[in-house]
């Protein structure tokens, strides 16, 4: 399954004048499928093979080139793949290949180019967020951990609670109503005693809670602020009939809106930081340059949009067009992505990545980033 080290390790991989292949296909749930799958990353090979038999490539790169389309080829026969979708990275000249398995399906492509295209890797695991949802009552609590679409439970327990059908009039409802809101305020303490340990621990990022409408704010007062700060949102469950899946449904919502709202507020504010005069690129030109320069902090790239260009593999100059390299003069490489190269060189230079799927201003800009100093004048300009 994808993780943070397999794109950190496709990232590194220097291009040479060997070409890599990217393919990703989608892998539908049911076994029937399988077959329509093989004919599906066929035909994604096909459009490349005309370059395994480009007599005006060096024999070497058109070699490497045939063995990327047989291996890959070979492991989509050979392997069962897991529902979701898997993508293959080839460079048999560089000894490159690897296999990763996405939860999520995305939509099929081939990409050749000097360097991996791994840009619905980044946008699949920035999705992710290792999350405790929690089903809580008066008396009962149950969580259970997600990650990549896996689901384990962790905790069940109850506590002790009155048993009652209901409160009788006068001084001794009063003590029992008194009585069982006590030990509830116990058990709610006690729960989120226990899901700060693991939050502590390291165990989750997010938390989603579910229970009673009325029941949740009164449990929600107990958890810290450190926890707090990490509620992802809450959804309406019933201890006694909620199903795992629908949990995990639940907590699936919780998180998709919570990921959207933080989208928004990170355009916001960078669009903000701009208008303010601090250090901030707006728009994919500066965006690129800001790439170009290590000066990207936080990159925003609106999800789903390709952009061909050009990047200079000498020193990484990222442009949308040019012939040579302002920098260092050398020719510049051609690109069907240049916002993947961006990505990559953020990726490199330790700056984090979000791509962009809610409705923001983001999508007439393409991209902005927040800059860790702001951009000094480009090469040739005037100003
Ligand atoms: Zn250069």
């Amino acid at each position: 399954m994808i993780t943070q080290e397999t794109i950190d390790r496709l990232v590194q991989f220097e291009e040479s004048r060997f070409p890599v292949v990217s393919v990703y296909a989608q892998v539908d749930v049911d076994q029937p499928a399988r077959l329509e799958f093989r004919a599906r990353v066929l035909d994604l090979l096909d459009r490349i093979r005309p370059m395994a038999e480009d007599r005006s490539l060096d024999r070497d790169v058109r070699m490497s080139v045939r063995d990327d389309l047989a291996r890959i080829m070979d492991a989509v026969v050979d392997d069962r793949k897991t529902p979701g979708a898997v993508a293959f990275f080839s460079c048999s000249g560089r000894n490159l290949f690897e296999e990763v398995a996405l939860p999520r399906p995305v939509h099929d492509r081939i990409v050749q180019d000097a360097t991996p295209w791994i840009r619905p890797l980044v946008a699949t695991l920035e999705e992710y967020h290792r999350t405790c949802a929690v089903l809580v009552d008066r008396s009962r609590v149950r969580s259970w951990e997600f990650y990549l679409d896996e689901m384990r439970e962790t905790d069940t327990f109850r506590d002790p609670f009155p048993r009652t059908t209901g409160y009788p009039d006068g001084r001794g409802g009063d003590r029992l109503r008194h009585k069982a809101d006590e030990m509830t305020k116990h058990h709610y303490r006690r729960v989120a005693e226990l899901l700060t340990d693991r939050f502590r621990r390291g165990e989750f990022e997010l938390l989603a809670v579910g229970g009673q409408a009325d029941e949740l704010p009164a449990f929600l007062d107990c958890l810290p602020a450190d926890l707090r700060v990490r509620l992802a949102g809450t959804f309406t469950a019933d201890m006694d009939s909620a199903t795992p899946a629908e949990v995990r449904a639940s907590a699936r919502a919780v998180l998709e809106s919570h990921d959207r709202a933080e989208e928004k507020r990170l355009v916001d504010e960078c669009l903000d930081a701009a208008a303010a005069g601090q250090p901030a690129a707006v728009g994919l030109d500066d965006s690129l340059w800001a790439g170009s320069v290590a000066a990207a902090r936080s990159l925003l790239v609106q999800d789903g949009e390709t952009v061909p260009g050009v990047v200079c593999d000498r020193d990484g100059w990222l442009a949308l067009s040019g012939t040579t390299c302002p920098l260092c003069g050398e020719a510049v490489r051609q690109t069907p992505d240049v916002v993947d190269e961006l990505v990559a060189a953020v990726i490199e230079d330790g700056g984090s990545i979000e791509h962009v799927r809610a409705k923001t201003p983001l999508r007439e800009h393409v991209a902005a980033a927040t800059l860790r100093f702001p951009l000094p004048p480009r090469p040739g300009a005037d100003d």
